[in-house]
């Protein structure tokens, strides 16, 4: 089912609010196997709401609207839906009548204006909305469906929970789209596009490859008559595609680096402390992003200057000899922050994030190192030369190689692997 979303109201043209309920709606079809094709936004104006339904009602087998159902002039969804469809709009008097009572429990006299969110048009039914005055319209012609729903998103949201989406679902059969997101570090995009490129024409499951702060994502989306074959589907292409990109896939779905991280220190029974030069303590805040993680983060120091970077405990002959951006620093910098914070590893990030050169050393060049007091693994990296780019990508980098680290580690820390 070929599906199109219309968000009404000028608010959203002029940039007031964001369409939320767009996206809203939007997470929710691909559940019941309903293929998004167009998201609309116009504004409260006749003329140009009927032109969006017409195009739309004409290409899609459903179409969702949210908004313009209230009870001004400048709500118009009713009106337009009724030029649209050539049918007339009456007053229902069972909607009137729960309308009237609606005002009179809460002891209002009902404006008369109001009277327009009780009618229908002979195509449409009414939906109930107990949060507001405003019924949705389920209008069903020429076997295509068109639902309206009022714009606040609570009573948009409740309407879709209890109201439509069951109802869609019997109407549908069964048929679910499932999506699983398998997330990488270290590839640039293009190079995991090529890599996956055989897969990339598949039609079902579907792959798409999305580049984000934390590394390249791949999402696949199965459609099947059912949960169980949709994942095996899925299984199947995921495998493939672990083949290929082996290690630098770190996690799934909703983890997170910080999350995966943080659950490795606490399985194996680790500290953590940090000290961050070019990210000012971007790290440090990321890793306490985790709930519970004061269990095996002991703190982190932002040492921004080379005097700060002295007072913290690096060696100021190795700062003179090698400058700030180099990896010898970096790994002093991960030494003394274990050492000040008495944690089992430590991990720093100093580099240049710009917008101009340090040292002669360009904009987004960093060192991280990893401390743990049998090795100093040190890292190199060069990223996108933007200052905010530059933050994200030196502390998720880090993130990445603490991961790996960590994934070398068997359970105790008195039992370490050797790396
Ligand atoms: P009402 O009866 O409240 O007038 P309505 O169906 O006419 O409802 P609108 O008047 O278009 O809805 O919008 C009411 C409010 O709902 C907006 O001011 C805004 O706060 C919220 N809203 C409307 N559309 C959206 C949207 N697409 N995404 C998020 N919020 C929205």
């Amino acid at each position: 089912m070929k599906a199109e979303i219309i968000s009404i109201g000028t608010e959203l043209l002029l940039g007031e609010i964001t369409d939320t309920n767009a996206s809203y709606l939007a997470s929710k079809l691909p559940e019941l196997g309903i293929d998004l094709l167009w998201v609309t936004q116009v504004g409260d104006n006749l003329g140009r709401l009927k032109e969006c339904l017409e195009r739309a009602w004409n290409r899609s087998d459903l179409v969702l609207t949210t908004g313009g159902l209230g009870p001004t002039e400048d709500d118009l969804t009713r009106e337009a839906i009724a030029e649209m469809t050539g049918e007339k709009l009456s007053v229902d008097p069972d909607l009137e009548r729960g309308l009237r009572e609606f005002f009179s429990f809460r002891s209002f006299k009902m404006p008369e204006c109001n009277i327009k969110q009780a009618t229908l048009i002979p195509s449409a039914q009414a939906i109930p909305n107990p949060r507001g005055t405003a019924p949705g319209w389920w209008v069903e012609r020429e076997g295509r469906l068109l639902i309206a729903m009022p714009g606040p998103p609570s009573e948009m949201q409740r309407m879709w929970e209890k109201e439509i989406s069951g109802r869609l679902r019997v109407r549908l059969g069964h048929e679910i789209i499932l999506s699983r997101t398998i997330k990488t570090f270290g590839f640039a995009e293009s190079a995991v596009d090529e890599m996956v490129s055989p897969f990339l024409s598949s039609t079902n499951p579907t792959l798409a490859v999305y580049a984000k702060p934390d590394g390249i994502h791949l999402r696949l989306t199965a459609k099947a008559q059912s949960k169980e074959e949709a994942e095996e589907m899925i299984a199947q292409m995921e495998s493939d595609i672990r083949s290929l990109l082996g290690e630098s896939i770190w996690g799934c779905d909703d983890e997170t680096l910080e999350g995966v991280v943080g659950s490795l220190l606490s399985e194996k029974g680790l500290t953590l402390a940090t000290m961050e030069s070019c990210t000012g303590g971007l790290l440090a805040n990321t890793i306490t992003d985790v709930p519970g993680s004061s269990s095996y983060f002991k703190g982190g120091l932002v040492a921004y200057t080379n005097g700060a970077k002295i007072s913290y405990g690096v060696d100021a002959a190795l700062l003179a000899q090698h400058g700030a951006i180099s990896p010898e620093v970096a790994g002093d910098m991960a030494e003394a922050a274990r050492h000040r914070l008495g944690a089992d590893i430590g991990v720093s990030i100093t580099g240049v994030a710009g917008p101009t050169q340090v040292e002669g050393k360009p904009v987004g060049t960093a060192h991280i190192a990893i401390d743990d007091g049998r090795e100093k693994r040190l890292i190199f990296g060069i990223y996108p030369p933007l200052r905010q780019e530059v933050k994200r990508r030196a502390t998720y980098h880090a993130l990445f190689e603490l991961r790996k680290v960590l994934l070398s580690y068997s359970n105790t820390p008195s039992e370490t692997v050797k790396f």
